[in-house]
């Protein structure tokens, strides 16, 4: 049996009651890029909406008062779940934006009037270290970074069972290296990194580390502490909660020292016409009004995922890729990319299926009702790495169950029947 109630869950999600494709059951593995909602999550952004709406930290009147309470409890609630302060949460719309507000601070720093501002400066002669397995969202806006201030990206390697080679780890990750951006869970390949040793070797040389949790932190349990980054991102619609919220989590001492990315209400001390001071964190990065009912969302999302466990999730979605993976093994002609068995591996498991294109297999899949994702997954290094055009990738969560993966095998022999290639 599997660690998780799956019949028991999926009556929690009002999706997974609507057929697709003329009366089949949605078969639903594409998580990794965007989760189903649980009733819960939907009901806290309709009880919001109903109860009382109104913009957080302005005005003085009842609504706008419950409104920050209702938003600062959520703060609390999610810094809670990685085991944070609360001001160490900085609410961002989703992992992208969370990257980008912190590769515009690095770059913003190196000409900030106020001289502890430049603390983390990036500048001509320093290195950025990402890994050939990043996302897009991990790898573009450090690209960006470079071009805008004269820094030099270097990057770790993939071996060819889908683990970072950190062979070369001690002159990639150097003195001038000024940060390290690495993801927890590949969400291609999902490689589970040893991120201990990648982020000693930085701490070594005094460099920052973020880390891309959007694959790990709704998958499996993380800490801020025990991890031991200086920063850590996800997104809410990944881990059951709504879109349009996204977290960056940062060492308070950091982010104390680093320059706003966006800049307008909230996030100010004092403004006078010529000039303007910043609020401490996490208010210093969150200009405007945020996005409150999805930051409430998102904390019906946390306390959801901690009724079951996150423990108990992670166990959940090993015993589900271990049969995936056994069950894939049995059909001639499917390769997976990435590790091929379940030690340090996350749930997304990558395919391809010989002699039919990875979006064909996807068509077939859907045509059985069942969703998954094909293409470059945002991490076109990988695929060109691996030397494949495309991938046809399956992702598990919460409310998946054997039922679901037997569907999918089921549904390559019959894209390999269709396609005259079994
Ligand atoms: N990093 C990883 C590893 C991801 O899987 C994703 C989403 N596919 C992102 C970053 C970007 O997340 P978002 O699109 O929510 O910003």
């Amino acid at each position: 049996p599997l660690p998780l109630d799956v019949e028991a869950i999926r009556a929690d999600f009002p999706i997974l009651t609507r057929t697709v494709r003329d009366g089949k059951r949605l078969v639903y593995l594409d998580s990794g890029a965007t989760s189903q909602k649980p009733r819960s999550v939907l009901d806290a952004e309709r009880w919001f909406y109903e109860n009382v709406n109104a913009a957080p930290h302005r005005g003085a009147h009842a609504l706008a008062e419950e409104a920050t309470g209702a938003y600062e409890a959520a703060r609390a609630t999610i810094g809670g779940f990685i085991g944070a302060p609360d001001r160490e949460i900085v609410f961002t719309r989703n992992t992208t934006e969370a990257i980008n507000l912190v590769a515009y601070a690095l770059s913003n720093a190196a000409t900030a009037k106020e001289e502890e501002f430049r603390t983390y400066a990036v500048g001509e002669g320093d290195e950025i270290v990402v890994t050939e397995m990043e996302h897009h969202a991990n790898l573009v806006p450090w690209q960006q970074l470079c071009e805008r201030t004269g820094a030099t990206l270097r990057w770790l390697g993939l071996t060819d069972d889908g683990r970072l080679d950190l062979s070369d780890l001690a002159t990639v990750v150097n003195e001038r290296t000024k940060l390290v951006a690495v993801t927890q869970q590949s969400n291609i390949l999902g490689t589970i990194n040893p991120l201990g040793d990648i982020i000693a070797r930085a701490h070594e040389v005094g460099a920052l580390v973020l880390v891309d949790g959007a694959q790990s932190v709704p998958h499996q349990p993380v800490d801020v502490t025990e991890l031991g980054a200086d920063f850590l991102v996800f997104s809410g619609h990944k881990m059951l909660g709504p879109t349009g919220v996204g977290v960056l989590w940062g060492r308070y001492k950091v982010l104390d020292k680093l320059p706003p990315f966006l800049t307008g209400g909230s996030m100010i001390e004092v403004v006078r016409m010529e000039a303007s001071t910043f609020a401490a964190p996490p208010q210093r990065f969150e200009a405007g009004v945020p996005m409150t009912a999805q930051v409430i969302g998102l904390a019906a999302a946390v306390e959801y995922l901690q009724d079951l466990g996150m423990d108990r999730v992670e166990e959940h979605e090993k015993a589900l890729t271990g049969y995936a993976l056994q069950k894939l093994a049995e059909i001639p002609g499917v390769t997976v990319i990435g590790p091929p068995d379940t030690v340090a591996r996350g749930g997304a498991v990558s395919f391809t299926v010989e002699g039919i294109h990875p979006h064909d297999v996807g068509q077939v899949l859907d045509d059985h009702g069942i969703a998954v994702r094909v293409g470059h997954h945002c991490a076109w290094p990988v695929v060109r790495r691996y030397g494949v055009p495309a991938t046809t990738r399956a992702t598990f969560y919460v409310h998946n169950g054997y039922d679901d993966i037997d569907a999918l095998a089921d549904g390559i022999r019959a894209a390999q029947k269709f396609f005259g290639t079994a």
